[in-house]
């Protein structure tokens, strides 16, 4: 199984970074905290690397919340500010808003001395699905809204108002052009990243109950009631005894198996999962 996903919309989003780079001060760079090091885009680093940007690790609410402290502290050791969030929780934006603030303190300072006050202006980054969006909406609570374009500004583009301190700019989630590391590339299919419709649902399910039942045995073996097996196709083949998706013919089958063991594991049905933990190996940010 080889993934391998970059529609076109993707490169016109790159393209929208581009043209936006230059006209803001930083970035929120959302990602999955399912798969923090996966989610890491090189196309954004090449872009955003010499202004200052906060990682946002989303979705920790779904994912184990020691592997989750200890990225937090790895990109705290990279030098950027990182927090933890769960995006979909009421108000919990608001450590990235104090956050924003902090890292902008001078310049703000700066501009009150002046006697200007004029919004901080961040981009917000992250592949599809990181929860963007619902981190924007989550900043800005009841009153999202739209300050449309602005004279000057590349036309057609929506910054956000979180307050008078804070604007933001949306961006369509990007990946890279192509997976060199197929690892990468099924961590993001497993965290939904991928347009499922392109996938080989079976294959990929076989290969996340091969790596669940590595990573998390007890999780696996409490969530589906089975012995797992060294062989995955048969820890896959007694997944679909037990829950009886037999075909006729005795067959299984093997297609709702899949989609099962994916969405559960998307839900956080299976448990708290985080499926890559920092170490060396892990040195690109
Ligand atoms: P975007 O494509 O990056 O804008 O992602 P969205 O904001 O549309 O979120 C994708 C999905 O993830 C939606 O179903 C959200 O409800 C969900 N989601 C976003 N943030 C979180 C989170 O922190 N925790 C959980 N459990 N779900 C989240």
């Amino acid at each position: 199984m080889v993934i391998q996903w970059f529609p076109g919309h993707m490169t016109k989003a790159l393209r929208m970074i581009d043209e936006n780079v230059k006209i803001v001060d930083g970035f929120i760079y959302v990602l999955d905290a399912r798969a923090p090091y996966s989610s890491l885009n090189p196309e954004f680093v090449k872009r955003i690397n010499n202004k200052p940007y906060l990682y946002v690790i989303n979705k920790c609410d779904l994912a184990d919340p020691k592997k989750t402290r200890a990225w937090v502290e790895y990109f705290q050791n990279t030098g950027k500010p990182c927090v933890a969030l769960n995006s979909v929780s009421t108000n919990s934006s608001r450590i990235v808003y104090q956050e924003v603030l902090k890292m902008f303190a001078e310049k703000i300072e700066r501009q009150k001395q002046k006697g200007v006050s004029k919004p901080i202006r961040l981009m917000v980054l992250g592949i599809p699905n990181s929860g963007k969006s619902t981190l924007i909406n989550n900043l800005c609570g009841q009153k999202r809204a739209n300050t449309g374009d602005k004279p000057g500004i590349t036309r057609g583009k929506q910054w956000i108002n979180v307050d008078d301190k804070i604007q933001l700019l949306d961006t369509p989630g990007t990946l890279f052009p192509s997976f060199e590391n197929q690892d990468i590339a099924k961590c993001v299919a497993y965290i939904g990243s991928i347009n499922d419709d392109i996938l080989d649902i079976e294959g990929l399910a076989l290969e996340l109950i091969g790596k669940l039942s590595k990573i998390y045995p007890d999780l696996m073996k409490e969530r589906y009631g089975v012995e797992l097996s060294d062989i995955p196709l048969e820890t896959y083949e007694a997944i679909c005894k037990k829950r009886g998706f037999i075909l006729r013919g005795k067959e299984f089958d093997y297609t709702r198996g899949a989609k099962t063991v994916i969405d559960e594991f998307r839900k956080g049905k299976i448990g708290n999962i985080t499926l890559e933990t920092p170490n060396e190996e892990y040195v690109r940010n």
